[in-house]
């Protein structure tokens, strides 16, 4: 079931892995060793202003598990937030319904793009139905749980192997804030776009669809799964996870994993510094070549690393391929502590 620990890839390169000390007192997360990336900053040492008009400041969090009592994680004013999953403790309606309202609570962050991780059980409709009652004796209602997280409004993007266009998804969050006024609370960003789409001309609904590539922008790409430990939802055994992996498109900027690639924040100490992330989704990050990977589960990897690929050959020379930056944003430590901050990235625009 596990995979042996073995060195990271020779291309590896850790730009920022704090001590992970588990207790209140003693973090040092916020004194990078290493330089991090250009325009990659850990709350509490984020520039006020962007680098440049119309650049898209990302802050990205993961593992949260209901623990949103802790200062709201010092969270700042952003464009988007990624959340890479486990947001809650095991994908009760009432903590999915705790997550979303701390999400709306977000006023200062118009865009919020979530996965679903392992303690999602709820989400999972065919492992909720087969294993919900090892969680919990009182059923809960599946499509309910879904529904919750694709009508929640609020520019909450829920995303279960799917893309979505970050500045498609901020026109229909504008949208949905001109409609929330005509009583329009409660519905997806795909339905006001699916009633707004019936009275557009062609042309704009070809603009307004957030499924297409319609408009340029960052292009997003997330999925809950990663390989089986224990028996949670999403887990798939390792050696089919490529099948899951294979749906990445090759043109993704931004990708959302719950668990880690191979290598890269995916170190468990207490397993004899094993490797935990999965060696399948490191051999399609290599196709697929991301701006930046971002996932969580793998509590104890917080931190980012950057992966540098080789120039690729072109007719006339080789041309340089930006690097990926992995981020590991689990905002929990291995005892389910919200003690890590924040990771935020400014992105030129596209
Ligand atoms: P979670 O239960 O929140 O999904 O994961 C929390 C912790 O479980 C991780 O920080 C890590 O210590 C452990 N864990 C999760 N997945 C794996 C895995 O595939 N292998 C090992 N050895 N530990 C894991
Ligand atoms: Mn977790
Ligand atoms: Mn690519
Ligand atoms: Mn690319
Ligand atoms: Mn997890």
């Amino acid at each position: 079931m596990f995979s042996k620990p073995r060195p990271p890839p020779q291309n590896f390169r850790v730009i920022h892995q704090p001590v992970q000390d588990d207790k209140d007192t003693n973090m040092d997360v916020d004194k990078p060793t290493t330089p991090l990336p250009p325009n990659v900053y850990m709350v509490p040492n984020v520039p006020v202003e962007k680098p440049g008009p119309n650049w898209l400041r990302m802050v990205c969090i993961s593992d949260t598990h209901n623990t949103t009592d802790i200062n709201n994680y010092s969270i700042p004013e952003a464009d988007v937030l990624i959340h890479a999953g486990d947001f809650t403790k095991m994908g009760t309606t009432a903590q999915i319904d705790q997550f979303i309202c701390w999400m709306k609570s977000l006023t200062n962050i118009p865009l919020k793009i979530i996965i679903a991780g392992n303690h999602e059980v709820t989400l999972e409709k065919e492992f909720y139905e087969t294993n919900w009652s090892k969680f919990h004796p009182a059923k809960e209602d599946q499509d309910a749980a879904v529904n919750m997280l694709r009508t929640a409004g609020h520019g909450i993007v829920y995303l279960d192997n799917e893309s979505c266009n970050i500045d498609g998804a901020k026109i229909l969050y504008k949208k949905w804030r001109k409609n929330e006024k005509q009583n329009m609370k409660g519905k997806t960003l795909q339905q006001i776009h699916a009633e707004g789409a019936a009275a557009a001309t062609a042309s704009e609904t070809a603009a307004v669809d957030p499924r297409q590539d319609w408009i340029e922008g960052y292009k997003v790409w997330g999925s809950p799964w990663q390989p089986e430990f224990f028996n949670w939802a999403f887990n798939e055994e390792r050696g089919k996870l490529h099948e899951i992996w294979k749906l990445i498109p090759t043109d993704t900027d931004i990708l959302i994993t719950h668990g880690p690639p191979e290598g890269h924040g995916d170190i468990v100490p207490e397993n004899n510094n094993l490797h935990a992330g999965c060696s399948e989704l490191l051999a399609r990050l290599k196709d697929v070549k991301p701006l930046y990977h971002i996932f969580g589960h793998i509590h104890q990897g917080y931190g980012v690393s950057q992966i540098e690929w080789p120039p690729e050959p072109t007719i006339d020379g080789h041309q340089l391929v930006s690097p990926t930056v992995c981020i590991n944003a689990s905002t929990c430590t291995v005892r389910y502590r919200p003690l890590n901050s924040p990771i935020v990235v400014d992105l030129p625009p596209k």
